[in-house]
């Protein structure tokens, strides 16, 4: 079976090569002042203009000499968002950022409001991408169908928190949860995310706490481990969608690199290891994962564990056969697994009509698969799904670019 995805032979650079002034190491920022015989101080008025939400461009920084301004200007950009269209759904309490890089690809970004609740305060959160694209290819994911672009810069992923940040400022309202589950696989670009990362949680920069970052993954297992070494850093969440591998094969092609049992040993030794709950995520598709036998092999595989279930009714993706599971389903499979003392909770999605899943504004923007195509790409996934139900698996390799 081929999952229809369109790889890219490699990263690209952004056709503009001066790198963001919000991914550099503040070190160096200072650098370059230092270098030019200005006081270093010079570097922390950049750096908190940059970070406050209240300037969108380096000429509103007027605590800088306007003779520096301009060098600087030549040499760094204060944004690397080229631009962005926001949408607005659910009663305003959806804002969808889609921002166009530099080098023209899309990536996009979801701020969701939630009122205050009697024992939780008011919450903004904002879902980013790590990569244009994604070269995991999850046929139920808008941004797998996408296939794989580039690897964002740190500048390109922090650069979305400040665009929402800016946009919050104007109420008078900050960002409280930031959560790597946009486009793209955030280990597959590890180091990037890791230095956008450290600048969220630097008390000197954008100052969130670590407790309110979740990176979320499709199972990367040395990326886990690599975070697992880094110590307590932030929630770690697992895409898991099937506790069978047949199944997983098909929902996550980079399962026949590191199947369940791998990747749920590297989320236990992160729990064990950082004392964090890890959360598994589970898209639901109707009549494809949500099954008795898928509850209760899920069941079987978390028992015990230190973890906690997301359930997420899948949001509707052009080109697939597939639809959410109906309620009483995803009520069932959350029983199930309560009852197995798992932690559960059903997610209702955000914003369908503008497309929150993330990569599907994207998706629709990059222009319809001919009809054939469709047509193969849902006759492939109905086969493969009704294979793995048998518990065949895939004898697909990995897609390229997933393993080393
Ligand atoms: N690549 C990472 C993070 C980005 S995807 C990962 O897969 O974990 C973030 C989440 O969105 C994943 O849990 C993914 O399974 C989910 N998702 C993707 N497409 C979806 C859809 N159509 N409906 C519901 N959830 C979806
Ligand atoms: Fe990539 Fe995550 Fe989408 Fe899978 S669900 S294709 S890993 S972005």
């Amino acid at each position: 079976m081929t999952l229809d995805v369109q790889q890219d032979p490699g990263p690209r650079a952004t056709s503009d090569p001066r790198p963001g002034i919000s991914g550099l190491d503040p070190a160096l920022l200072a650098r370059w002042f230092t270098d030019r015989g200005e006081p270093a101080y010079r570097a922390r008025q950049v750096s908190d203009a940059i970070w406050s939400g209240a300037t969108d461009s380096l000429d509103a920084v007027l605590t800088l000499p306007s003779a520096l301004r301009a060098p600087l200007a030549e040499e760094m950009r204060f944004d690397t968002l080229a631009d962005t269209e926001v949408l607005v759904t659910d009663g305003g309490e959806t804002e969808k950022g889609l921002h166009r890089l530099s080098d023209g690809a899309l990536v996009e970004s979801v701020l969701m409001h939630y009122p205050a609740r009697a024992r939780s305060r008011e919450r903004h959160t904002l879902c980013i991408s790590s990569q244009a694209g994604c070269a995991v290819g999850c046929p139920f994911c808008a941004t797998g169908e996408l296939g794989f672009t580039r690897d964002l810069e740190t500048a390109e992923i922090l650069d979305q928190v400040r665009h929402a940040a800016r946009r919050l400022h104007v109420d008078g309202r900050r960002l409280t949860n930031i959560v790597f589950m946009g486009m793209g696989e955030p280990l597959l670009n590890l180091d990037r995310v890791l230095a956008a990362v450290e600048a969220l949680n630097d008390p000197k920069r954008f100052g969130l706490g670590a407790r309110h970052i979740t990176i979320s993954t499709s199972g990367v297992v040395p990326g886990i481990r690599r975070l697992t070494a880094l110590g307590p850093q932030f929630t770690l969440a697992v895409s898991l969608h099937a506790a069978r591998d047949a199944l997983r094969d098909v929902l996550v092609p980079l399962n026949r690199r590191w199947p369940i049992v791998e990747v749920v040993t590297a989320a236990r030794e992160h729990a064990v290891a950082t004392g964090r709950r890890i959360s598994y995520e589970v898209t639901m598709i109707g009549g494809v994962n949500d099954t008795d036998i898928d509850a209760l092999a899920m069941a079987d595989l978390l028992r015990g564990d230190h973890a906690h279930v997301n359930l997420i009714p899948m949001n509707p993706v052009a080109h697939t056969p597939w639809q959410a599971s109906p309620m009483a389903v995803i009520d069932a499979f959350a029983s199930t697994l309560r009852d197995a003392g798992i932690e559960t909770t059903i997610r209702h999605n955000r914003g369908q009509e503008i497309g929150a899943a993330c990569g599907q504004l994207a998706a629709e923007r990059a222009g319809e698969p001919s009809a054939p195509t469709v047509a193969r790409r849902r006759a492939l996934l109905v086969t493969a799904s009704a294979a793995a139900l048998r518990g065949e698996r895939s004898r697909e390799p990995a897609p390229d670019g997933v393993g080393e």
